[in-house]
């Protein structure tokens, strides 16, 4: 544990982390290390932690990455950031460790070119459709690919045990719960909304493990995320608080454990296929904060689109430069993305020179052009995602050959890939599939008529016995949850 322990050698201090309210009144001015910051999770001030800078790839340092596995590209990213502070050697075998999965990178039209030189050489031209596929993994959702590395990153940086607390609108969850599944001297606690889930995700919720506890909420992924908040405030402030005790840590997106990691598929889709334009299903923005910081280390994206359900405070602010929360966020068939304050976003405001706070109220604003210059976000209804899931399958979908099968999340990425190009004309495009198809049965037999199978790792997790507990929508039973002997 970092907080207070005599920290790294000055010889091993790398980048340094600082909070996106450092300037508020009460701000927390410190730089921390990477091995602080992820033990905090949240800043003492209640702002998320981001890199003092972000480092950029050389061209050949990107040239030399083309032909290279997953595992090669992430510790290529993760080395930029915390070379320094973890060593090469010690990323590079996390990154083998946690990567040993396939990243699928679906060429849609016959003709795309794979490795991408024409679509390179002129990033304007052509209009190939590629699906990245963030599936594969242990939970069949793009969050293993964060979770494994932070849960990893835990492991070796932590001195102390570990109590882990998650909330989840379904994904994050299991995922966080199954990098953690087994690790000595970790706790994990996940809370979920109970009726805020699918069945799958909350059969896998409650089956990550013996050191994995499921708290079902009556109440929204809002209120799972306000309690979670309550929780760390009080460990870290309120020295009486029984909390302050255990010495909480966040796995939610708001960690930058999380957010680092997410870089590297984007680097990764852009190397295979040199694509300028990314589509990412948005729910709390970690992905999307990804793609933007890729863009920042150099990658040529002309723009990354920020496709949202129905809870649309996002593309609202970015028309009208008034942000106003989604209250309370709306239930959409992409249950994973069903969120009304996306808590990502105080980061991109801050990379575009403003300040937000923890209740979405903007102190300085963000350069606002530079924004709508390198994003573009949509809302898309659930009626819109279920025609796009069922043209994509039925081959009716502009770029898409017949039978590609797609869950309600990527379906939105699509479904806003297709508004996109008719406003601003072809283009070659990334689109992230976030999850398997199987992991959300009731939507994919509305669309399509019938449900595929679950991956083998997904339906081994589903033969584990639960472990869950319904809890009150309270801070006081948090509390007692998390202090159970
Ligand atoms: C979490 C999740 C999202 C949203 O990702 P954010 O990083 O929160 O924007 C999209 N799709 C799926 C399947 C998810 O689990």
């Amino acid at each position: 544990m970092a907080v207070g322990a005599p920290s790294l050698s000055a010889a091993r201090m790398g980048l340094r982390f600082l909070s996106t309210n450092k300037d508020l009144p009460g701000g927390y001015t410190d730089a921390v290390s990477f091995r602080q910051a992820l033990s905090m999770g949240l800043a003492p001030d209640a702002g998320l932690f981001m890199p003092e800078r972000i480092p950029v790839f050389t061209t050949s340092q990107l040239e030399g990455l083309r032909q290279a596995p997953y595992a090669t590209v992430a510790a290529a990213v993760l080395d930029l950031f915390l070379g320094d502070e973890l060593g090469p050697s010690v990323i590079s075998s996390i990154c083998q460790d946690a990567y040993n999965f396939p990243v699928p990178l679906e060429p849609c039209t016959p003709d795309a070119p794979l490795t991408g030189q024409a679509s390179r050489a002129q990033p304007g031209a052509g209009n190939s459709t590629f699906i990245l596929r963030l599936d594969q993994g242990p939970t069949a959702s793009f969050k293993d690919f964060a979770a494994r590395f932070m849960a990893r990153a835990m492991e070796r940086l932590c001195e102390r045990d570990l109590t882990v607390l998650v909330a989840t609108s379904g994904d994050t969850g299991s995922a966080v719960g199954a990098a953690f599944a087994g690790m000595k001297g970790a706790r994990v606690y996940i809370l979920y909304p109970a009726h805020g889930v699918s069945d799958v995700q909350r059969q896998q919720l409650d089956r990550c493990g013996d050191n994995v506890t499921a708290l079902a909420i009556d109440g929204t992924f809002d209120d799972c995320q306000a309690l979670a908040k309550q929780a760390f405030a009080l460990s870290h402030d309120d020295t009486l608080s029984p909390l302050a005790r255990i010495g909480l840590t966040s796995a939610n997106s708001i960690n930058i454990g999380r957010v680092l990691p997410q870089v590297a598929y984007h680097v990764y889709a852009w190397l295979q296929t040199g694509a300028p334009v990314m589509l990412i299903p948005s729910g709390n923005f970690g992905n999307a904060l990804g793609a933007e910081i890729a863009r920042r280390m150099g990658l040529p994206f002309q723009r990354i689109i920020v496709a949202v359900n129905s809870n649309d405070a996002f593309p609202a602010y970015l028309q009208s430069g008034i942000y106003r929360k989604v209250s309370p966020s709306k239930e959409c068939i992409s249950n994973a993305m069903n969120v009304g304050h996306p808590s990502n976003l105080a980061r991109f405001i801050h990379l575009y020179g403003g300040i937000m706070d923890k209740e979405g109220l903007i102190h300085q604003m963000p350069d606002l052009a530079g924004m709508r210059r390198d994003l573009w976000s949509v809302s898309i209804s659930d009626e819109e995602t279920i025609a796009a899931m069922r043209r994509a399958w039925q081959g009716t979908m502009p770029g898409l050959p017949k039978g590609t099968l797609l869950e309600p999340h990527g379906a939105v990425g699509i479904a806003a890939l297709e508004q996109y190009r008719e406003l601003y004309g072809p283009c070659n495009a990334v689109v992230l599939e976030t999850a398997h198809p199987a992991k959300f049965p009731e939507a994919m037999e509305k669309a399509l008529g019938h449900a595929p199978r679950p991956p083998e790792a997904l339906e081994r997790m589903m033969r584990r016995p639960a472990r869950v507990r319904r809890m009150a929508n309270d801070i006081e039973s948090l509390i007692a949850e998390l202090t159970r002997p």
